[in-house]
């Protein structure tokens, strides 16, 4: 019998996890697995932050696949994904196509610009490791320009974040300890920098613990951060941003802007004609797509409601680890001859947001709050134990956070 094909579109947190655990759970001779990523590396997309504001390499975010992945067993192809036709069992890439018998779809998240003029252009995000690498050159390059031009232009000294939920959160608290080296590195003067948050809803992190988010405000305020809430992003040119607060607008030049106020699932879910959400596949319990059983879909690319709050859960890294293992135990039962299909239960084990490499703050054990020192231990313990879910204690010894101070 002609053995199915599964395939497995990205190698992020979703795809990487369903495929380690599908290798393990598989023969060579029980199914052909391909693994399709645009680059021959995974990056740690929570760790993109780090990245961006240049506290950590873009190498030290991102490993081999080859390395975790067993090629013995899983044909891995380098190619982007032009489109996905789940009505004809097949995936179209840039450079060739391959049919499928069962398809994982873990293609991950993009910016959401929801239309604000000139953001999609003119704004940094920290999406991946390129466009990440590129915000951290930026900065790196207006820093090194300030004191070399005649008529000094402070639109290179002003950093703008939009966006206060985790992604701004984080990065402003890597800005915050990178900008004094940058200013050391360059002979410019502390306070002549502005890093400036701006955020629609009347407070930072809205719906998050109010005792955390003041101290996340006073951490990053004590460090030369400056918030606007309440304050909506309406544009944005090469050279500043108009931001409107009750009613006023009001113009901050600035050569960079970050965008970091959302994100959607990857378009091409959208444009694949399969049944979704806006952009979303909203699945089913055993994470099958209801138009198309033999589609499965991990990560940000889902959609699941949580029947408590009656919203969707988050698109997180811990949700799409936890989503792969229940896509990887289902398309292994499937593929055995099985059918009973398990279905998936969030198992929350906490919000845990970094500061800085030396401060954090979140909630995990259930209700239990933590912050500074100790948050930021159980940040890189976070960070670890990924790694550990991925590529056992050796990706942990070579690419691991120990640095406790
Ligand atoms: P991704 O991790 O986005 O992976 C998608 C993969 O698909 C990538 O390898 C990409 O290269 C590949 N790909 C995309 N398009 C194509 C294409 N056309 N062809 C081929 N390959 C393609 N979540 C947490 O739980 N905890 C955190 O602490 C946390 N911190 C975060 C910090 C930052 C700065 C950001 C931006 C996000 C953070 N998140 C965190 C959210 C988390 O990163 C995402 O929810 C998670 O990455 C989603 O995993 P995924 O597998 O769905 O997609
Ligand atoms: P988000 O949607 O969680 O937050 C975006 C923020 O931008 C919101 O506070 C929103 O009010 C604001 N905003 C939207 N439009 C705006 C505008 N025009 N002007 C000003 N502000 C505007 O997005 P995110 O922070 O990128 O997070 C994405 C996902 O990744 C979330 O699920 C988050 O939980 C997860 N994440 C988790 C962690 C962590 O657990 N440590 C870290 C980063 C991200």
């Amino acid at each position: 019998m002609k053995k199915p094909n599964i395939v497995i579109l990205g190698a992020g947190y979703g795809g990487l996890t369903t495929t380690v655990k599908l290798q393990k759970k598989l023969g060579a001779n029980d199914a052909q697995i391909t693994l399709v990523n645009k680059h021959d590396y995974h990056y740690e997309a929570t760790w993109l932050h780090e990245v961006a504001a240049g506290t950590i390499s873009p190498d030290h975010a991102r490993f081999a696949i080859k390395d975790v992945v067993d090629l013995s067993k899983v044909n891995f192809v380098q190619d982007t994904v032009v489109s996905i036709q789940p009505d004809d069992n097949k995936v179209i890439l840039e450079d060739g196509e391959l049919e499928y018998d069962y398809l994982v779809v873990a293609l991950g998240f993009e910016a959401a610009t929801f239309g604000i003029p000139g953001l999609s252009e003119n704004a940094f995000m920290i999406n991946n490791i390129n466009s990440s690498r590129l915000l951290r050159e930026h900065i790196d390059y207006n820093f090194a320009m300030y004191n070399n031009e005649i008529e000094k232009k402070q639109e290179r000294l002003n950093i703008v974040v939009g966006g206060g939920g985790f992604t701004g959160i984080e990065f402003l608290g890597e800005l915050a300890n990178r900008i004094p080296e940058l200013c050391k590195e360059y002979d410019i003067d502390r306070d002549k920098v502005r890093i400036i948050n701006v955020e629609g809803a009347p407070t930072i992190l809205p719906g998050f613990d109010p005792q955390l988010v003041e101290y996340t405000l006073n951490s990053l305020e004590a460090r030369g951060v400056e918030f606007k809430v309440g304050a909506l992003l309406k544009g944005c040119t090469p050279e500043g941003i108009v931001i409107e607060k009750d009613g006023e607008q009001e113009e901050i030049p600035t050569f960079t802007t970050v965008w970091a106020a959302g994100v959607r699932a990857n378009s091409l879910v959208e444009q694949s004609g399969l049944e979704h959400n806006r952009g979303k596949v909203e699945v089913k319990p055993d994470l099958r797509a209801p138009s198309h059983e033999n589609v499965f879909v991990v990560g940000d690319c889902a959609l699941i409601w949580n029947k408590e709050t009656e919203r969707p859960y988050p698109p997180t890294a811990q949700i799409a680890m936890q989503e792969a293992e229940v896509c990887a135990h289902n398309l292994a039962t499937i593929v055995k001859g099985g059918d009973e299909l398990e279905s998936f239960e969030f198992n929350n084990m906490g919000t845990v947001a970094s500061l800085g490499h030396n401060d954090a703050m979140g909630v995990v054990f259930g209700d239990k709050k933590i912050f500074g020192w100790s948050a930021s231990i159980m940040k890189k313990v976070i960070d670890n134990r990924s790694l550990f879910k991925i590529g056992g204690i050796g990706l942990v010894l070579k690419k691991g956070k120990f640095n406790i101070f």
